[in-house]
């Protein structure tokens, strides 16, 4: 088992990390009502008064906001940011997310808001078996990111060194030469290296890598069980945004542990009425915990993340780590619902990665909504990217298909057996999707039922 980066916090025991998550609340509250515009008006506007929360429980009374409240509290809509809670001298960078909607929501962050943040990701490293003597190449993108410069803070903290690409279309001689040991990217990024390469003569499992990170978006175990065969080399998770999240997989491997005394994560329902009970799937909802004495260029209370996820376990980890563990989390975006029935990307994903089809396919697939619920039918159309599509085998990759789905989805069964819900498939060759012809994150789910 891989050491700790701060083992002193990390295996708190709950007591313990359950005051220190209080005393935080406490401060990130006080600090809020000191310095952050938006919550010293939200809290006389909704008759809260700051010093009387106390305990993270008393964070599920108050209201949630999300992105878009984000959004119009700061230019156009207003003339100054009103999330911004410290002054410019203090101010270290301003990023911007991608938004998939809208204008890009603004960050402002501290050189303390930078150290917490590296020190999350140092943690995660570590956990997953990093030293010093570790050189990783990163492939997600410097810049407006928080992503990609993070790792590379948190590698000075160990001691390793990075390769910072920031693409993953580095050319295939930087695997002898530098050697490195790691590659931290996306999924499909990984898997498209490791077929490049080995179209160039060099087999990825004979290569220097000995473990991938894998983040950026959530995956299917499926794809991730693929990803480590053609590297020959286990596949850890980190899931991070810009809002302050950095959860990281241990080598145990059973779920992500989050940062508890950095930030603060409760679950609710989708409606967003109540919370749920740790097993449950919930809408994240989180808050930044600033240690005592700390600044921040913009903290969050109750901010709705918009990814869906579930506690697993607040005990102790078999890595000897007492911060809870969630799952893989799923962007709400991302999720289409058919017949009352949540279906994410993910689940047409870990239908496509079944590891009989894998012999034909390349694991690249988008799929389609379409029809009508009322009065019809629905349709979910599944293109899939194959190396030859006149060898396919389309009855396996279907009846896996199939095998898979209906698994996920319980609820659709009846559905698909009386045909009120359709599946069709189609078979590309490679470059054949739509989505290599579109710009930016590539949508694989999309909804295209008439409104
Ligand atoms: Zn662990």
């Amino acid at each position: 088992m891989p050491g700790y980066h701060n083992a002193a916090t990390e295996t708190m025991d709950r007591g313990s990390l359950d005051n220190l998550i209080d005393e935080r609340v406490r401060y990130t509250v006080k600090y809020a009502e000191e310095h952050s515009p938006f919550y010293r008006h939200w809290f006389r506007e909704n008759g809260i008064d700051p010093n009387e929360i106390r305990v993270h429980e008393d964070l599920l009374h108050l209201p949630v906001i999300s992105g878009r409240t984000i959004r119009e509290h700061q230019p156009p809509v207003t003339q100054d940011f009103g999330f911004r809670s410290a002054g410019w001298g203090e101010i270290f960078t301003i990023q911007e997310t991608s938004g998939t909607s809208g204008t890009p929501k603004s960050f402002f962050l501290t050189w303390d808001d930078w150290r917490r943040y590296a020190e999350k990701y140092a943690r995660s490293f570590v956990s997953q078996g990093f030293l010093p003597e570790d050189r990783v190449v990163v492939c997600a993108s410097y810049g407006m990111n928080v992503g990609a410069n993070t790792m590379t803070l948190a590698a000075r903290r160990i001691g390793m060194t990075i390769i910072p690409f920031g693409k993953c279309n580095f050319a295939s001689r930087v695997i002898p030469a530098y050697r490195p040991t790691s590659i931290v990217g996306s999924v499909f990024k990984l898997i498209r290296l490791a077929r490049r390469l080995d179209s160039e003569g060099l087999d990825p499992k004979e290569t220097s890598i000995l473990r991938l990170v894998a983040g950026g978006e959530s995956f299917a175990d499926e794809s991730r069980s693929y990803l480590a065969e053609l590297w020959g080399s286990p596949v850890y998770n980190t899931y991070g945004s810009t809002e302050g999240t950095m959860c990281g997989e241990c080598t145990a491997v059973s779920g992500l542990h989050v940062p508890e005394d950095l930030v603060h994560l409760d679950m609710y329902d989708p409606q967003m009425m109540d919370f749920v009970s740790d097993g449950s799937a919930g809408r994240a909802v989180l808050t930044t915990l600033l240690p005592p004495g700390t600044q921040a260029g913009m903290l969050l209370l109750n901010y709705d993340t918009e990814d869906t996820t579930t506690v697993l376990s607040r005990s102790r980890c078999a890595c000897g780590r007492t911060h809870m563990r969630i799952k893989n989390p799923q962007r709400e975006a991302e999720t289409v619902w058919i017949f009352g029935a949540p279906v994410n990307r993910v689940d047409i994903e870990a239908s496509v990665f079944q590891h009989e089809s894998m012999e034909f396919l390349t694991g690249e697939y988008e799929a389609f909504v379409t029809g009508e619920e009322e009065p019809g039918r629905l349709t979910i159309q599944i293109a899939m990217e194959c190396t030859d599509p006149e060898k396919v085998d389309h009855r396996l990759v279907e009846d896996r298909f199939m095998e898979c789905f209906t698994r996920r989805l319980r609820a659709l069964g009846p559905h698909i057996s009386d045909q009120t819900l359709l599946l069709e498939f189609s078979y590309v060759r490679p470059g054949g999707l739509e989505l290599h012809a579109a710009r930016g994150r590539p949508r694989r789910l999309t909804d295209r039922r008439a409104t």
